[in-house]
């Protein structure tokens, strides 16, 4: 069993990578968002601007993977790592051996720590449900700067 620890592009990646090479073992995508996979980069552009709908985000549907039996598990954390054992916790209190580990779990913004970074409209968007309730919000606003974190 090969788990694979995120589910961004970089999980994707080596899921996709692993069954191209031939890969037979099982594969386990663990996510700890409650989305499937979705692209990132349009959050803070297109997206952002009105000019996407947020299923256009959805990087590969669940069933996608299903079919290169790659099982999908969002929200779903690992909490820890016995490397002695080779096995993880998961957030539920699981257990779930491996054979292979992947960690893909990409990085997470750090607040601005400057006066104004904890502005209303000054945020990070790195994470799906940290922007979702208010692109109207910030479609108004006249934007003196933009970074795409
Ligand atoms: C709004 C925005 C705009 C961007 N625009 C651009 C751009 O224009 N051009 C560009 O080149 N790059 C851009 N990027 C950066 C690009 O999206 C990232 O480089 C890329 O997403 C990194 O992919 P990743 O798979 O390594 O990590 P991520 O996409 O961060 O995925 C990692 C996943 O792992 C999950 N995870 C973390 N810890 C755990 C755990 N313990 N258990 C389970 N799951 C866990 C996270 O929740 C996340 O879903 C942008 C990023 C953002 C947020």
């Amino acid at each position: 069993m090969i788990v694979i620890v995120g589910n961004g592009v970089a999980g994707i990646a080596a899921a996709e990578a692993l069954r191209a090479g031939g890969c037979t073992d099982a594969i386990t995508l663990l996510g700890d968002e409650a989305h499937p996979p979705y692209h990132r980069p349009p959050r803070s552009k297109a997206w952002l601007a009105g000019e996407m709908e947020a299923a256009q985000l959805q990087m590969r549907s669940p069933e996608a993977l299903a079919r290169k039996q790659i099982e999908l598990r969002p929200g779903v954390g690992v909490q820890a790592i016995d490397r002695a054992k080779c096995e993880v916790t998961l957030s539920d209190g699981q257990t779930l051996p491996y054979t292979g580990l992947v960690l893909a779990t990409g990085s997470t913004p750090r607040r601005l720590s400057l006066p104004g970074g904890d502005a209303p409209m000054c945020w990070p968007c790195a994470r799906a449900t940290t922007l979702k309730p208010s692109p109207p919000a910030w479609r108004k606003q006249p934007r003196k700067a933009c970074r795409w974190w």
